[in-house]
């Protein structure tokens, strides 16, 4: 058989390994596939080229642009899963474990295209929060912005997710305009390589946005800077490791840690057996012990179940642990492949001999942890193990060591309070979940457990069918928690990004915060032009570009047709007494629906033009009341325009009524699908 040469990617040039590398093993069959690690990898070249290529190269881009690249990037991937597919199974995971890893990595990287595309701009700033008021007169303005670090990311993945664990940290980092670094953990690095490869073949990524080191990284951790970032997967230990390094905390280097943690699964007070939330908790926790041979930091590791429900509960895990089917990955019978190693078969039954200490093992065997082979005599399988550990108040080891296997342990609790105190001696967990169908016990657990958590999860008869399972990271949330788990924050949508880049505050005059933010804010300059905006393509409108209407008198008449007409005859706008009685109204008023109405009567120029369509209206206030006889006018300017397909974008317009004495009656913000390109129709 070939030993695979994993290669590194270093400033343009794939680099073999050396007499330092490392061999790796076949995780089914014990076998030496593959050797990694160069010793003499210049690792200040790569940083070098990352920094003088990578950044500048993304940089120029603009959000949306990433997004394209990165939605490609994904779809260029998907073709070649299958070659993914077949090398993963070397690691000891079956194909359902592939479809988490591979096509779970892959759809992140959907998720954060389509998210930079409708939730950032067009642009090369990212505007955090809304402007500022921070004068009397709105001379005196402040913005909060986002630009890209100009350093390098370094990700450091663990070894259990070889495509998903580089793929949910490399789509924010390109998103973000930063260039990436990326070492797997050596025992899978294989795979990694392979998904890099056909990244970097796909002539997608522009030059030096993406390198990769398989084994070792050197000493490059000592030559980062401020502008770099540090992203971490993997254990409590090593992560400690790592960023206490005296040169990571001189420089002040971010550093995001994704560690392990003792993660819970509470079963209802309601959810007694017989009901569906029982059934449903048994289906979790099962999927959670056999998935990726139970290495998955989300896995449940502690099971808390009410004091009655114990017995049965045990009873029926017997039952479906019994008949999990444990073998080779490949055979699509199997339900449950191989750890990674031997060795981290050997670290996973020494955690569980720990926890044996202070629980029964009730499945899988305690003292005779040995392999079940299924014909494959070196590879790394072992039988699901669960414990019960009748005394979880005065234990300790079950709350602390994590066996990154197969491995629970069930719990019982007396009451709610109790279950969530032994929740929360995780010191810190990436998610917690609880199955009922009560409500109440939800809001108790997120006040009592929150705290302690990245993430909760709920589940019950009404979202079981649809819902994505405890252990499912998910690009739109927050992965990561607190204290043990690391205290970092991955994905979470845009969040994720912003990891990677730089928050300023901005201070200046409304011209200044306008063109900084490509954003036009009041009082910064109006633009003028003899054409009216609306006959004018999405491309030649500029920001601040302005219309003023003429006013326009509102009647008795139209206040009373517009009540009838619309049914809407609140007593404000048809009983001048009844008004009177409200402190908000001198006497009978117009409807603010009449006065938006009116106001898109005085500014829409009628023909059939380059506006599509108005998509809608967005942070609409009534400062004033409009009596009859009063009169209204409107200013209407382009606050910002985002494309958003081939043919047109919308515009945000910024929309002002005043009255007669020039004060706001109302203020909002009207959207509207622009096109690109309009020809008046020959006739
Ligand atoms: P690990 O041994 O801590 O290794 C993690 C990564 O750190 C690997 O890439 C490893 O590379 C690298 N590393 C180790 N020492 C290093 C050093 N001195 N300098 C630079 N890099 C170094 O963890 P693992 O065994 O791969 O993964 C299992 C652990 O990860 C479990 O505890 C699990 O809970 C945790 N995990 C957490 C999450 C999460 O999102 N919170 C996700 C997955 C896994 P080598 O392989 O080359 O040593």
């Amino acid at each position: 058989m070939t030993i695979l040469d994993v290669k590194s990617f270093a400033a343009g040039q794939w680099v073999g390994c050396d007499s330092n590398a490392q061999n790796i093993h076949c995780a089914i069959s014990g076998e030496l596939i593959a050797r990694a690690g160069c010793a003499s990898l210049d690792v200040e070249n790569m940083l070098d080229y990352a920094r003088s290529h990578g950044g500048p190269n993304l940089q120029a881009m603009t959000f949306h642009e990433r997004a394209k690249m990165l939605k490609a990037l994904a779809l260029h991937l998907s073709k070649h899963k299958q070659a993914l597919y077949d090398i993963s199974f070397q690691t000891g995971a079956t194909q359902s474990d592939h479809l988490i890893d591979i096509d779970g990595g892959i759809g992140t990287m959907l998720v954060f295209a389509s998210k930079g595309r409708r939730e950032m701009p067009d642009d090369k700033i990212y505007l955090d929060g809304e402007v500022e008021q921070l004068s009397r007169n709105g001379t005196f303005l402040g913005q909060h912005i986002c630009t890209s670090m100009k350093g390098v990311a370094i990700h450091i993945n663990a070894f259990n997710f070889p495509v998903w664990g580089m793929l949910e940290k490399l789509a924010p980092t390109l998103l973000a305009g930063m260039p990436a670094i990326v070492k797997p953990a050596t025992a899978t690095c294989y795979v990694t390589e392979l998904c890099v490869k056909i990244m970097l073949d796909s002539g997608l990524l522009p030059k030096g946005a993406l390198q990769f080191v398989a084994g070792d990284l050197g000493n490059l951790l000592d030559r980062l800077n401020a502008q770099d970032v540090i992203s971490f997967t993997g254990s409590e230990k090593t992560a400690l490791k790592l960023k206490s390094k005296p040169s990571i905390l001189e420089n002040s280097i971010r550093f995001i840690a994704e560690q392990d943690s003792l993660n819970a699964s509470i079963l209802g007070e309601d959810a007694i057996s017989g009901t569906p939330e029982f059934d449903l908790f048994t289906e979790e926790v099962l999927r959670e012990m056999i998935t990726k041979a139970g290495q998955k930091c989300t896995a449940i590791r502690r099971i808390l179940v009410p004091e009655t429900q114990v017995e049965v509960f045990i009873n029926v895990m017997e039952t479906k642990l019994g008949s999990v089917i444990v073998g080779n990955p490949k055979d699509p019978e199997t339900q449950m492949g191989a750890l990674v190693s031997q060795s981290q078969r050997q670290d996973v039954l020494s955690k569980a001999e720990l926890i044996g200490q202070e629980a029964e093992c009730v499945f899988g065997d305690q003292n005779d942890f040995t392999l079940k082979e299924k014909g494959q005599s070196n590879g790394a399988f072992m039988s699901p193990m669960l414990f019960h550990c009748e005394s979880p108040d005065a234990a300790s080891i079950v709350h602390d060591v994590e066996a990154f296997g197969p491995v629970a342990t069930v719990m019982p609790y007396k009451n709610l309070d109790h279950a969530i105190g032994l929740v929360n001696r995780g010191q810190g967990s990436l998610v917690a979940s609880v199955i009922t169908n009560d409500a109440d016990v939800a809001r108790e657990v997120a006040l009592g457990a929150g705290a302690y958590h990245g993430r909760l999860y709920f589940n019950n008869r009404h979202s079981m069918n649809e819902s994505t399972g405890h252990g499912s990271p998910l690009p739109h949330m927050v992965h990561g928690g607190p204290g043990r788990a690391g205290g970092g924050e991955e994905m979470g949508g845009v969040r994720g990004v912003m990891h990677y880049m730089q928050r300023t505050a901005i201070q200046g005059s409304p011209e200044i915060i306008s063109r900084i933010s490509n954003k036009w804010v009041a009082g910064a300059n109006e633009i003028t032009h003899s054409e009216h905006p609306f006959t004018r393509c999405f491309h030649d409108l500029e920001i601040g570009e302005t219309l003023y209407t003429a006013s326009r008198e509102v009647t008795i008449k139209d206040i009373e047709t517009f009540a009838h007409f619309t049914g809407d005859t609140f007593y404000a706008h048809m009983d001048d007494e009844a008004a009177k009685r409200n402190p908000f109204f001198p006497g009978r008023v117009a409807h603010g629906y009449l006065l938006l109405s009116f106001a898109a009567g005085l500014f829409v120029q009628p023909d059939e033009g380059p506006v599509l369509a108005n998509t809608g209206l967005d942070n609409l206030r009534f400062m004033k009341p409009v009596e009859a006889g009063d009169s209204i006018k409107v200013r209407l300017s382009v606050k910002h325009k985002t494309p958003r397909n081939e043919e047109y974008g919308e515009v945000r317009w910024h929309v002002t009524l005043t009255n007669q004495d020039d004060e706001l009656v109302a203020e909002y913000e009207l959207l509207t699908m622009n096109a690109y390109e309009y020809h008046v129709p020959s006739k």
